[in-house]
């Protein structure tokens, strides 16, 4: 099958690329340098929904990367002769980014979910990745207009900020506050806040 370096399907352009090298050839590098970075891993539900929502489309589009997070993005490719080498599912990808954070201190800005998860999920970073410094969390049911959260974000200068208000609130909010930010590694991570929270 066709082993091209980005996979289109219903108009969403997926890279295609192991995890393994996404972190270390293009996310680790990027985020030593400071550069800012929208990551979107879009499952079926995403590419469903940037069919019929055109501000989520944009926001989609927006991002530097979309990563194939679903085995339901692999099959849609194979139906097209395409074949994408692995799925790269957010929740994965937000451990692998903790565990370089350990490594090199970096911060962390959490922002979503209630707010007894967030704060769970923060403990849970601090226990677990003792080098990452959780530089500031908000819950996610706060109104889209207010823009202390972005104001905090840019005082505090996290290097990996996880966005976790589900679909399509985490895209469009990273789409409609990106343009602020000097720097920054921004993804949406669904439910990873209830994971880590346990
Ligand atoms: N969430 C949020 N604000 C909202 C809606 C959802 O913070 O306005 C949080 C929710 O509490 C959960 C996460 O977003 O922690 C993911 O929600 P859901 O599972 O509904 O989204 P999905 O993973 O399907 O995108």
């Amino acid at each position: 099958a066709n082993q091209n370096k980005y996979v289109t399907i219903s108009g969403v352009s997926f890279i295609n690329i192991e995890k393994s090298q996404f972190l270390n050839s293009i996310l680790i590098p990027r985020i030593k340098n400071e550069e800012k970075t929208f990551i979107v891993t879009a499952n079926p539900e995403i590419v469903d929904r940037t069919i019929h929502d055109h501000e989520y489309k944009e926001a989609v589009l927006r991002s530097d990367f979309t990563v194939a997070d679903g085995v339901g993005i692999l099959v849609a490719a194979k139906m097209n002769k395409m074949n994408i080498k692995e799925r790269i599912a957010g929740y994965d990808l937000l451990v692998d980014l903790l565990e370089f954070g350990n490594e090199e201190r970096l911060k962390v800005y959490l922002l979503g979910a209630e707010e007894s998860v967030n704060k769970k999920a923060s403990d849970h970073v601090k226990v677990n990745f003792p080098n990452v410094e959780v530089v500031g969390r908000h819950h996610g049911f706060f109104d889209m207009n207010d823009d202390r959260i972005a104001k905090e974000i840019n005082e505090t200068k996290p290097d990996i900020i996880f966005v976790a208000l589900g679909v399509p609130r985490q895209e469009n909010w990273i789409h409609n506050n990106i343009d602020q930010f000097n720097k920054g590694v921004f993804m949406g991570v669904g439910g990873s806040f209830d994971v880590l929270a346990g």
